[in-house]
C-alpha cells in the first residue's frame, strides 16, 4: 500500500512538475482608450481608396498582467492633449486630429498600477501617436528596434530621452522568455516598426497591430500609406503577420481601427 501511495505522490510530482502552459502565464490584457480623432482624408493610408473621406479614428494602448509582471504596449497620445479642447491638429490636414478623453494615467489609476510597477513596455514605432507618455514610466525598460532607436528624428533629435533604460532589438523579442509575449519585427511604416503577439490563456493568441495596418479595410486592400519608409517592407510585414494569424490561430487588433475596438471589452474589463 505504501509502495502504491509512493508511486501516486511520486507521479503528481510529474504531473505538476510540468507546470502551467505557456499561455496560462500572461493572466489579462487590459485595452485603454489612448486618443480618439477625425482623420481629413482616409486615402492617405489607402492611396486611391476613399479619396477625400474622412473617418474617425482611434489610438489604443495595452496592458498586460505577466506572472513576471506588467507590461505596457504602445503609450498613445500625450496625456497633456486632455486639457486642449480643439484636440491636437496634424501638420498635414489629411492626418488625424486627436483628442485625449481619458488619460493613461487615469485608467492606470483605475486597476491601481503605478507607473513605477511597469517592468517593460514597447512602442510600435516612434511616431507621436504611440511614443506619447513614455517618459511617465522613466525607469520602466524600453524595448524598442534599434532600426527605430537610431532613426534621426526632426534636426537629427533623438527619438528617446538618451537616460531612458532601453534594450535596443535586431529582430524578435520573446519579452518574458516563455513564448508568451513576443515583439515581432514589423518594419516598413517605419525604419524598427514592430507588432506584438500575445497569448492569452482564454482568449487564445492575439496580434496588435502597431501600424502595420490602420484600418480593417487598408488591411484587406494591403494598402501601404503614403508616408511609410519602405512599400517593400510594409508588404512584406503585412505578409509576416498574416503568416502568423494562421499560425497561431490568432485575431489581428488593429489599433486604430474604431469599428474595430468598438466591439472590444475597454479597461477594467479585461481579455484573459
Ligand atoms: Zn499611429
Amino acid at each position: 500500500m505504501n509502495r502504491v501511495m509512493g508511486l501516486a505522490a511520486a507521479l503528481a510530482v510529474v504531473i505538476f512538475s510540468v507546470g502551467p502552459t505557456q499561455a496560462q502565464t500572461v493572466e489579462k490584457l487590459y485595452i485603454f482608450n489612448c486618443g480618439e480623432g477625425v482623420a481629413g482624408d482616409i486615402s492617405r493610408w489607402s492611396p486611391g481608396v476613399n479619396e477625400g473621406k474622412s473617418m474617425d479614428f482611434v489610438d489604443t494602448c495595452y496592458l498586460i498582467k505577466h506572472k513576471q509582471g506588467w507590461f505596457l504596449w504602445d503609450t498613445g497620445i500625450p496625456d497633456a492633449v486632455a486639457a486642449m479642447p480643439n484636440g491636437l491638429a496634424p501638420a498635414d490636414p489629411k492626418a488625424v486630429t486627436w483628442k485625449r478623453p481619458k488619460t493613461l494615467a487615469a485608467q492606470l489609476d483605475q486597476l491601481g498600477v503605478n507607473a513605477s510597477d511597469i517592468k517593460g513596455m514597447a512602442v510600435s514605432h516612434t511616431h507621436p501617436d504611440h511614443i506619447g507618455n513614455v517618459e511617465m514610466f522613466p525607469d520602466t525598460m524600453l524595448y524598442v528596434q534599434k532600426a527605430e532607436y537610431e532613426w534621426p528624428g526632426a534636426n537629427n533629435a533623438p527619438r528617446f530621452k538618451p537616460e531612458h533604460p532601453v534594450t535596443k532589438l535586431e529582430g524578435d523579442r520573446d519579452v518574458f522568455g516563455d513564448g508568451s509575449v513576443t515583439i515581432l519585427s514589423t518594419p516598413g511604416h517605419t525604419p524598427g516598426h514592430q507588432s506584438l503577439l500575445v497569448k492569452l490563456p482564454k482568449t487564445g493568441a492575439v496580434v496588435l497591430s502597431g501600424d502595420a495596418v490602420h484600418f480593417k479595410s487598408n488591411w484587406d486592400n494591403r494598402g501601404v500609406p503614403v508616408n511609410n519608409t519602405s512599400k517593400e517592407q510594409t508588404l512584406a510585414s503585412m505578409e509576416r503577420i498574416a503568416d502568423t494569424l494562421t499560425k497561431e490561430k490568432a485575431q489581428l487588433w488593429i489599433n486604430h481601427d474604431k469599428a474595430q475596438r468598438d466591439g472590444l471589452k475597454m479597461s477594467p474589463e479585461f481579455y484573459d
